[in-house]
């Protein structure tokens, strides 16, 4: 099992400070995983076990791993943000009295940027046969704003990918390393697109085959 150094998590905590986020999630897998996965940022239960996508996403999740005869400990989880963004709402509860909770809610440029060095030290350590983007923002996180799942989707991608090059930077700057790369739709799409769903499954198909010759050693194109 590949763990992130304290020091990253601490750098990760301090410079989300002040943002309404709650918890830090590590990423979990082997150092050389079949598949590196980069969704977007914890949701509640993640949040508070620690553990990424172990909510409905992350049922879906796994089984779309099981169509390809992998499970949760043949890959690295991670994802953009480590921390869950969160947002106050109020909920009505069965006796029609209002009470005030925390929704999830897509993470900022700014928090994707406080947490960027933690992932960048994924993306520089981990050794996985392909990386799977879940979602557009694990996608646009690697690749740019011009990258789009409905676009890229279940396709092999052998590209650079963004870093950020200080601390103090505000924008990424380009890996010389290639980086292979299969964008699919985040597992939760299919909750409120389900006719995304055919996609979805025959991408992880695809993925499935691109790693059978991978693992014949050839490129997986
Ligand atoms: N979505 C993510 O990107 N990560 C999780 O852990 C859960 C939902």
């Amino acid at each position: 099992m590949f763990r992130i150094p304290e020091s990253i998590a601490e750098l990760g905590r301090e410079r989300i400070k002040g943002y309404p986020v709650e918890g830090f999630v590590y990423g979990e897998g082997p150092q050389k995983p079949e598949l590196m996965l980069i969704g977007e940022a914890p949701g509640e239960f993640e949040a508070v076990d620690g553990i990424p996508f172990i909510g409905r996403a992350g049922k879906e999740l796994m089984k779309s791993l099981d169509s390809i005869g992998l499970t949760r400990e043949d890959v690295y989880i991670t994802s953009t943000v480590r921390s869950r963004p969160y947002k106050w709402g109020e909920k009505r509860e069965r006796d029609g009295t209002m009470t005030k909770r925390k929704y999830n809610r897509p993470p900022t440029r700014k928090e994707i940027l406080a947490h960027a060095p933690v992932l960048d030290y994924e993306l520089a350590n981990i050794e996985p046969k392909l990386i799977v983007a879940l979602g557009n923002f694990g996608l646009q996180r690697l690749l740019g704003k011009e990258a789009k799942v409905t676009e890229l989707h279940g396709q092999l991608l052998e590209k650079p990918v963004q870093f950020l090059p200080g601390l103090d930077s505000t924008s990424f700057e380009w890996t010389d390393r290639v980086y292979r790369i299969v964008p699919t739709f985040h597992p939760a799409a299919v909750f409120y697109r389900p006719s995304h769903r055919p996609d979805l499954d025959a991408d992880w198909l695809a993925i499935g085959e691109m790693l059978k010759r991978i693992g014949d050693g050839e490129s997986g194109i």
